[in-house]
């Protein structure tokens, strides 16, 4: 089958608006906003579990970002029929910033353990590294 130009053109022209400018366009705020939404906290929160401080400022950024999606979903409707993502992703941006703040105190307690043998200031007993407390009186390093 041969179709001319002129048809081939005149297909795309009578196709295209209706794709791009769809009669209900939830979808494509589904699409662009509500999707790539929940995408960027769920990153969130595996970065959360690699680099919490990192996390936590992307989490500062996501969280403005958000309250400003919000209002204009509002504004303009969206909220009603498919805030159900914005929201979800908030919630996620929640979890990411509690786990990245569970990750920081985890470091901070490792990096307060000793790396060397050391001797107690109460009792005078030698206690291995990587111990915080004395082994024989109990005593905080
Ligand atoms: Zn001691």
């Amino acid at each position: 089958m041969k179709y001319s130009k002129a048809t081939l053109y005149g297909f795309l022209l009578s196709t295209a608006p209706s794709t791009v400018y769809a009669s209900d366009p939830t979808g494509l705020y589904v699409l662009f906003v509500g999707f790539p939404a929940i995408l960027l906290a769920i990153t969130n929160i595996f970065i959360a579990t690699k680099s919490p401080k990192y996390a936590l400022i992307l989490s500062v950024f996501l969280t403005c970002s958000l309250y400003f999606l919000i209002i204009w979903s509002s504004d303009v409707g969206y909220m009603d029929r498919e805030g159900g993502y914005l929201i979800l992703s908030c919630l996620l941006v929640g979890v990411s910033i509690a786990i990245a703040f569970i990750n920081i105190m985890n470091k901070k307690q490792e990096s307060w353990r000793p790396n060397y043998n050391w001797i107690c200031s109460v009792c005078g007993v030698t206690n291995k590294k990587d111990t915080v407390k004395c082994n024989n009186c109990g005593n905080e390093i």
